[in-house]
């Protein structure tokens, strides 16, 4: 059974700490409870909108609606051989809880992910990613409840479309589902993927290679760089980093000799968002309450009780700023509500 929290704060509930409120909250711990408040809510003028862990969203106001927060919890061995183990999770876990645990029974395939917050349920919507991992690589199978039809549906790795901070769920099947359980394969004798930033390096000062190690490495590189939301309000990535053609990125080399340029194929390649914030002059930049983080320019922070006009505002002068120097779109990662 569900409660309905009426003028629910939600300070603790997004990680920029925009004080801002929902006229319902709903935290549902069960399929059951999901279908239950949907079928009362079909009823309803209000919008709906789901939450998990706040840590990719910005509100702009307070939300005048339904906001339903999965909290299934459970991590249950579904398959096991020798060399891997298939373990369906749900939705409303702590996702560096999983990670922890997965790494304490030494089953690997996640540890690169280390310290990512959010919940388990959102990790398949934007194919959350770190240090040459991406959550598609050992995810089988999303679980999730239509919110029209109050229909059980399931899709495996193939029907997801993944890509770089993408898939079906923020495209296609944005809004229409509520993701309830996820299944992952993770390797018993793991082969560790240590190509990527100063990881290696790290690694060095820690010793052995192991999936404890590699855990720690990241979390202390990731602190070292990311500001703490429980200490400076942000959502990590503010920006994507752009996907350009080659010839553009040929011509900007010509003006920008140090652009760092990532190939992805032969027509496409990745530029640092980052690295053009920088240029662009805003690294440490402040805006009323809103920043740009000192160490990671495509990190925007909440100063102390910034509002989420504030944060946006900055974000577009950013935009303006970026088309104007490099001709580049910056698209937000951030889900704007
Ligand atoms: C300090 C910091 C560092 C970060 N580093 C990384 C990083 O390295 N790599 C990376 O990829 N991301 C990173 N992020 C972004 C963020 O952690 C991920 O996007 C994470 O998956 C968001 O999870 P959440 O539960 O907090 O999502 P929320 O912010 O609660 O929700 C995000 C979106 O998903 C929808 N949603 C949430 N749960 C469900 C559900 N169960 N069913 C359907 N829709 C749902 C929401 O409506 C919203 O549109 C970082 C964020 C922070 C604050």
């Amino acid at each position: 059974m569900f409660e309905i929290k009426e003028n629910f704060a939600l300070k603790n509930f997004n990680t920029f700490g925009i004080n801002v409120k929902t006229k319902y909250f709903v935290p549902c711990s069960s399929e059951s409870d999901i279908t239950e408040f949907l079928n009362i809510h079909k009823n309803m003028d209000l919008p709906l909108m789901i939450l998990g862990g706040g840590s990719n969203v910005l509100f702009t106001g307070d939300y005048d609606g339904y906001i339903l927060h999965p909290n299934i919890k459970g991590i249950e061995i579904v398959n096991e051989t020798n060399d891997e183990i298939e373990v369906r999770v749900g939705a409303g876990e702590d996702w560096d809880e999983f990670v922890e645990f997965c790494v304490e029974k030494s089953w690997g395939g996640v540890e690169n992910l280390s310290l990512i917050p959010g919940n388990v349920g959102t990790c398949p919507i934007q194919n959350i990613g770190a240090y040459g991992v991406e959550v598609k690589d050992v995810v089988t199978k999303v679980e999730a409840i239509e919110i029209d039809t109050q229909k059980r549906v399931q899709y495996i790795n193939e029907e997801c479309e993944f890509g770089y901070r993408d898939s079906i769920f923020k495209r296609k099947l944005k809004g229409k589902l509520i993701i309830t359980y996820v299944t992952f394969l993770l390797k018993k004798q793991p082969k560790f993927k240590l190509n990527y930033g100063n990881l290696n390096e790290q690694l060095k000062v820690l010793g052995e290679v192991n999936l404890n190690n590699i855990r720690q490495a990241v979390i202390t590189i990731r602190e070292s760089k990311l500001p703490k939301p429980e200490e400076t309000g942000n959502a990590g990535s503010f920006f994507k980093n752009p996907i350009i053609k080659k010839g553009k990125a040929d011509r900007l080399k010509e003006k920008w000799p140090e652009i760092p340029i990532y190939i992805i194929n032969e027509n496409l390649v990745k530029i640092p968002a980052g690295w053009l914030i920088e240029k662009a002059g805003f690294k440490s930049k402040q805006m009323g309450n809103a920043g740009v983080h000192d160490k990671q320019a495509l990190v925007l922070i909440n100063r102390g009780n910034a509002t989420g006009e504030e944060i946006i505002h900055l974000a577009r002068d950013i935009q303006k700023a970026i088309i104007i120097l490099f001709d580049i779109e910056l698209e937000m990662e951030v889900n704007i509500i």
